[in-house]
């Protein structure tokens, strides 16, 4: 199917995309890598009269680690996230969220902030970026404001950002100390498809391999991705046993909300969060013991 007609705009930064968006409001959309857009647009799901091309600006593909922190740019790629070898090394949950993201050709254009910004409950980067505490820096014609990653998302499709705002870069803390991070996806395709389940966790544990900090989240079985506090409280302070494990992906599957729908039955998604759940955490206290 065709695209609908448009007028494409080319702004020299990211405040002029923002002034671009407070000029035209809802008749305009942020256009990064396309890949979800477009095809939103040719299916006639959204119908976007000015398209603000921000591929093209200077300087916002930056991925930034040092000691304290990862900053992901508006225009850093999945696949150069997915290949970057301190992301690998520091948060190896999200590059390997990133590299079974879509195809090699969509992570060449799709960004990490554009599969956010999309809000998709089953957003591969969502889960993963939401164990790690990301921050997003959002940009608006009078300044900036940031929040965290789990205030971001309202519903299928939808965020927090207003008319003139955009996604600036995406913050994420380094966590010191012994720690290990896992993601888990299933999809029908493997790993070409959008995720049916997805669960990440990030574990922080003391020498005695007692858990110090749990954070964990589910994708695609919710109206949003989010974390599960229940389960990263029942964690907390516990050796991660047979028993811990399954009564953690027990909470999992409890605290899920999935839908039927054209990748998988609701009750067939509850049943793999629990299992995804277990090899996510089996992973991870694996990955602690060898530290
Ligand atoms: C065949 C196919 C397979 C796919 N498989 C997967 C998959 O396995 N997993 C997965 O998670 N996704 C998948 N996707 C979806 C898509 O590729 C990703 O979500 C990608 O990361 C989107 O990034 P983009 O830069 O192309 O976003 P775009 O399409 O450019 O933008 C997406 C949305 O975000 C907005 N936006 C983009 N950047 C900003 C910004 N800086 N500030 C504010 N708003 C912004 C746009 O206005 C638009 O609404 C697939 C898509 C296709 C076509």
């Amino acid at each position: 199917m065709a695209l609908p007609r448009f007028s494409y705009l080319v702004p020299k930064n990211l405040k002029e995309a923002c002034l671009m968006l407070a000029e035209h409001k809802d008749k305009s959309r942020i256009l990064a890598g396309g890949t979800d857009l477009l095809i939103k647009m040719k299916n006639r799901i959204v119908q976007p009269e000015y398209i603000i091309g921000i591929s093209n600006i200077p300087d916002t593909d930056y991925i930034r680690v040092d000691r304290e922190q990862l900053v992901i740019g508006a225009n850093a790629r999945l696949s150069a996230v997915a290949e970057h070898p301190r992301i690998q090394r520091y948060f190896p949950a999200l590059a390997y969220a990133a590299s079974v993201t879509a195809t090699v050709q969509i992570r060449n254009m799709g960004t990490v902030v554009g599969n956010i910004c999309n809000a998709s409950p089953a957003a591969d980067t969502a889960t993963p970026l939401l164990v790690y505490d990301a921050r997003v820096v959002i940009m608006h014609p009078e300044g900036e404001r940031n929040l965290p990653l789990d205030e971001f998302f309202k519903g299928p499709g939808l965020t927090v950002l207003k008319s003139g705002e955009i996604v600036k870069e995406l913050i994420l803390p380094l966590t010191a100390g012994r720690s290990s991070s896992n993601y888990q996806k299933l999809s029908a395709r493997g790993k070409v498809d959008i995720a049916a389940i997805g669960v990440s966790v990030c574990l922080l544990a003391d020498e005695n391999e007692i858990v110090t900090q749990a954070r964990i989240a589910i994708g695609a079985v919710a109206p949003v991705p989010k974390r599960i506090g229940r389960v990263e409280k029942y964690l907390e302070g516990k050796g991660l046993t047979q028993a811990s494990v399954k009564q953690a992906a027990q909470i999992s599957m409890e605290e899920s909300a999935p839908i039927t729908d054209i990748r998988a039955t609701a009750l067939y998604r509850k049943k793999m969060v629990e299992v995804l759940t277990m090899r996510a955490l089996s992973s991870s206290m694996e990955q602690i013991r060898t530290k």
